[in-house]
């Protein structure tokens, strides 16, 4: 097994387990499991949604048409109670790791950077010296409200806060809450370190100007909604979906295809454009 799934297999399996340890004695170890599998589950759901599909592929790339009510929702919800990303800082460092990549001005990892240097940048990246993020969705006020240092600040007080509230014991709260960004750090180090080291993975094309790879496995791409298929979404970043043939599996682009179906969401004309080299008869979508 590859090193990224043992140690994604491992968070996962450490954080269940350290509920059921810490449950508190009038939850007992399975309501704690439970409870602690609710979390993690609907965090890391309502993130990927957030970061992969909203964000990345709504915002960033313009590929996804999403309701615009649908977006300020997720933004939120997901800053509210969940993993705190800054939405506007998001997609400047996104747009520079596209246009820079894997060189001086990517915000996200240069080359030369090894596992434990990105990790470290994984929570204080390289420094942006352009805006490359003025979308007119910015001014709206929920982007307002929670893209700042302040309200980075409270969302990680309040979120923790919540659930010690309603789990009612500090040790129990603090397992979930740290557990989770854990697993959220590895899913990040999955898509800045182990898919833009050439020594992982795999590649559909073979531009020498990055060093974006495609990681297939089940967990990595279900983890980050396909955003390991860094090697064909770097070779054509306007397409709504990172799979290039059906071969590969794609959970990112289940989840679209699912809020299409609800009316969330539809292609833009950049997205559903199927460029030549892309071995997909139809988008599917
Ligand atoms: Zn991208």
């Amino acid at each position: 097994m590859k090193i990224y799934n043992v140690i994604g297999y491992s968070i996962i399996i450490f954080d269940l387990l350290a509920c059921m340890i810490f449950a508190p004695a009038h939850l007992g170890p399975w309501i704690g499991l439970l409870i602690g599998g609710v979390y993690f589950f609907f965090f890391w759901f309502l993130a990927g949604l957030y970061l992969a599909d909203v964000l990345h592929l709504g915002i960033a790339h313009r590929s996804l048409d999403y309701k615009e009510w649908f977006i300020k929702l997720v933004i939120l919800v997901n800053n509210f109670f969940g993993l705190y990303v800054d939405p506007v800082a998001w997609v400047n460092r996104h747009r520079l790791h596209h246009k820079y990549s894997d060189h001086p001005g990517d915000p996200n990892k240069l080359a030369s950077d090894g596992f434990w240097r990105t990790l470290y940048l994984c929570v204080i990246p390289y420094s942006c010296n352009e805006n490359l993020a003025n979308d007119k969705i910015f001014k709206s006020w929920p982007f307002r409200l929670v893209a700042n240092n302040f309200f980075a600040t409270f969302s990680q007080i309040f979120s923790f806060s919540l659930l010690w509230w309603l789990v009612g014991d500090l040790k129990f709260a603090l397992v979930m809450w740290v557990g989770m960004r854990i697993f959220a750090l590895w899913v990040n180090m999955i898509q800045n370190y182990w898919t833009h080291t050439r020594k992982y993975g795999y590649r559909r094309y073979n531009d020498e100007h990055d060093n974006a790879m495609n990681i297939g496995e089940w967990l990595p791409v279900t983890a980050t909604f396909s955003a390991c298929l860094q090697n064909n979404h770097h070779h054509h970043p306007g397409l709504l979906r990172l799979s290039h043939d059906v071969a590969e599996y794609d959970f990112g682009f289940i989840t679209v295809k699912f809020m299409k179906y609800l009316g969330l969401v539809k292609a833009t004309a950049k997205g559903a454009d199927i460029p030549k080299d892309v071995p997909l008869e139809a988008l599917n979508f």
